[in-house]
């Protein structure tokens, strides 16, 4: 896994290559990918993010994302939309976050660079995000490390 590497989840060729563009720009590993191959790829490689469009012509993005979290829970998600949504639209899903297209440059760098320079760290029992210092998690009581 690197954390550089950003699938991009897309039915249409033009916006990825935007997209992988941008992404690329910011430092990141874009590879394109689809709602078909995304389960297929995230087996080969693991990526830090998938950047996944919502309205596709087979699929809505946000059930791929939740086919990725149930599988993949640390991979973060993110939905991108040329109209605006909210996260109160998808309670329940687990969207990291939601872009709208075309994104800015700058946005999607700062995104990146939250999401990727903070390594979150999760409790591998219960999947809660938990601090650094922990050594038994507070969510479900599993003991994380030895101490020193
Ligand atoms: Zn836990």
């Amino acid at each position: 896994m690197s954390r550089n590497d950003v699938f991009i989840v897309n039915d249409s060729k033009f916006e990825s290559i935007v997209l992988k563009d941008i992404l690329i720009k910011s430092g990141m590993n874009a590879i394109i990918s689809d709602e078909h191959m995304i389960m297929k790829d995230l087996r080969n490689i693991k990526p830090a993010m998938v950047i996944v469009n919502y309205i596709m012509k087979d699929m809505t993005g946000d059930k791929v994302i939740e086919a990725i979290k149930k599988r993949f829970p640390e991979i973060i998600c993110i939905l991108a939309s040329s109209s605006d949504l909210s996260k109160n639209q998808f309670i329940g899903y687990r969207i990291d976050e939601i872009i709208k297209i075309p994104v800015e440059p700058n946005h999607i760098k700062k995104m990146v660079e939250k999401y990727t320079s903070t390594q979150k760290r999760l409790c591998m029992h219960c999947k809660m995000e938990i601090e650094e210092t922990f050594y038994i998690c507070p969510y479900c009581g599993e003991k994380l490390k030895n101490r020193a």
